[in-house]
């Protein structure tokens, strides 16, 4: 339900929270049922959740996970757009992005975390700097995940400019305060943040208008902003990406009128705008893909150098994964704030001598707005997220807390995701579509014991790119709760440790030989008393 809070969701009539398409639910039957199911579910059952239909409610025990769900699978031949969109069309199955379909979406917040950690790790790599200032960003795209943009730029020092043909996106940013403000054209839009740039003072300015135009424009007059992307929701052409000189509107209209002239001018504009990247890539622009699949779209509509746009997680993320780092959320079931800001303070305490950590905590405290109940998002590596969760359910027992906090993350996670344009572009070792991890961290989820665990495809990069995994536990102060996180806190980073160090990463290699799992060949010592 918090998944679909109106504060949330991007659109809760439809079911659909965020990244084009991505669904709660399957239909709202589908919903009553799953609400009217977990009303009455035992603790010593499992509903099955498939594609946003419950299933089935079978007897399993009470340390298993309370409800199993499976979205968007699709048999790897039949994995294309046309089949999937038709068969969601027919009612058959549902598309569940990352965290919308798994229950575990935040807000904006979880992509704000993720865009700042990437952009801090861009300007140590690119400026040789710890932050943006007096920097300037160029992307476009205010949506569910894209709105974070403006915010993440500004929370470095730096500027940014940012393009959307939804006036509502414009205004949904500036209300959250995710955005500072609008410009009524480009160029008071240009103006605003160079002046800001070169005086290295935060601003983020949103204009109205289509990338497809203004990069070109910009490019043209020679103007160079320190770095470009886009955050349209570019995995899914038929709605996420609007072609130049149409609205909204008028774009929703074509859709269906005429689909195929329709899907030409998408790629015509696409097409347009990934050349005006590269134009300014070529200038000594920093340009990056932000896993919205806009480089094989590109390619895909013509533009056969789009891959020299580099991808953010081989360039960016990638060192964080190999130590089993990734962003993870807490959720206070209470609906207070407080409890929320009682966790902020208990990690300042508890986790000081990680002073990122403690900095995006302080910052995130002071300028993030709560969408739905109150909740917070970090990278936490392998360790870290077991003794947190530790800590907090410490504090749900002691009454420090006034209910429950389920933890989870994000399916764009360390050992979580097969996405050889995203998460696992460019691996050591070449294993970039092998997809046996996700379905391992699943399993190994569902085996220590999560409240509830999911497997999807398509999430990020779209149908056809992608295979992950997510999960979900509850600190309700028990010490049941104590010994499964024990288990699913320590495992979930674990195997990402493992999946990295099976690539052949120096780091993952070491951190495995200090870890409390075993690799087998690589530390083979057993650690707990399995014999
Ligand atoms: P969304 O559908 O909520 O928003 C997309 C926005 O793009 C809309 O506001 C739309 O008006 C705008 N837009 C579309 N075409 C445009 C154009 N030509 N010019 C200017 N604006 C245009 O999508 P979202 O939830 O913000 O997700 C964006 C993308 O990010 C998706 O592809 C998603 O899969 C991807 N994503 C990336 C990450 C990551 O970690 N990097 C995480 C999650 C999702």
């Amino acid at each position: 339900m918090n998944n679909l809070d109106p504060e949330v969701a991007r659109d809760p009539d439809h079911l659909v929270v965020y990244g084009g398409r991505g669904k709660a639910a399957r239909d709202w039957n589908s919903f009553d049922r799953i609400v009217g199911a977990l009303r009455t579910l035992g603790n010593e059952e499992t509903l099955l959740v498939q594609s946003g239909k419950p299933v089935g409610v079978f007897p399993t025990h009470r340390e298993a996970p309370r409800v199993l769900i499976v979205n968007a699978m699709i048999v790897p031949r039949w994995a294309t757009d046309e089949v999937f969109w038709d068969l969601e069309a027919r009612g058959l199955t549902m598309y569940g992005q990352m965290t919308a379909g798994s229950w575990i979406y935040i807000g904006t917040q979880g992509i704000l975390q993720g865009t700042y950690e990437t952009l801090s790790a861009l300007a140590r790599a690119e400026f040789q700097q710890p932050d943006l200032r007096g920097r300037w960003m160029l992307s476009s795209g205010l949506g569910e995940m894209g709105g974070a943009q403006p915010l993440a730029v500004t929370m470095l020092g730096g500027a940014a400019l940012i393009v959307d043909v939804d006036p509502r996106a414009i205004e949904r940013r500036l209300s959250k305060r995710y955005l500072d403000r609008r410009a009524p054209d480009l160029d008071e839009a240009l103006s605003l943040v160079r002046q800001a740039a070169s005086e290295r003072r935060p601003l983020s300015v949103g204009l109205e208008g289509n990338a497809a135009d203004v990069y070109p424009e910009i490019e043209r007059r020679g103007i160079l902003p320190d770095i470009v992307s886009d955050q349209t929701a570019a995995h899914d052409l038929r709605v996420g990406y609007i072609p130049v000189g149409y609205s909204v509107e008028r774009a929703a209209t074509a859709r269906t009128s005429d689909p195929d002239g329709y899907m030409k001018q998408v790629r015509a504009s696409l097409a347009t705008e990934a050349r005006a990247i590269l134009a300014l890539q070529r200038r000594g622009v920093r340009a990056f893909d932000y896993g919205n699949n806009f480089r094989a779209q590109a390619r895909d509509s013509g533009v056969s150098d789009a891959f020299d746009i580099p991808g953010y997680v081989p360039r960016y993320i990638r060192p964080l994964f190999a130590v089993g780092s990734g962003p993870f959320r807490w959720v206070a079931l209470s609906g207070e704030a407080e409890d929320i800001a009682r966790i902020d303070r208990m990690i300042l305490e508890e986790f000081s001598s990680d002073l990122p950590l403690c900095r995006w905590i302080r910052l995130a405290a002071e300028k993030v707005a709560f969408q739905g109940l109150p909740a917070r998002i970090c990278y936490m590596g392998y360790g870290d997220r077991e003794r947190f969760g530790h800590l907090v359910n410490r504090m749900v027992r002691d009454g420090e807390l006034s209910a429950p906090i389920a933890i989870g993350r994000d399916h764009h996670d360390t050992g979580s995701v097969a996405s050889p344009f995203r998460e696992t572009e460019a691996m050591k070792d070449g294993s970039d579509a092998i997809a046996d991890w996700p379905i391992l961290n699943a399993l190994l989820s569902v085996a220590g014991g999560a409240s509830w665990v999911s497997v999807h495809h398509g999430g990020g990069t779209g149908i056809g790119n992608s295979i992950h995994a997510g999960l979900v536990i509850v600190a309700d102060g028990s010490d049941e709760a104590d010994r499964r996180m024990a288990r699913v806190l320590h495992n979930d980073p674990g195997i990402g440790v493992a999946r990295h160090a099976d690539a052949g990463y120096p780091e993952s290699i070491e951190l495995a030989r200090r870890a409390a799992f075993r690799i087998p060949g690589i530390s083979d010592e057993p650690k707990s008393d399995s014999a």
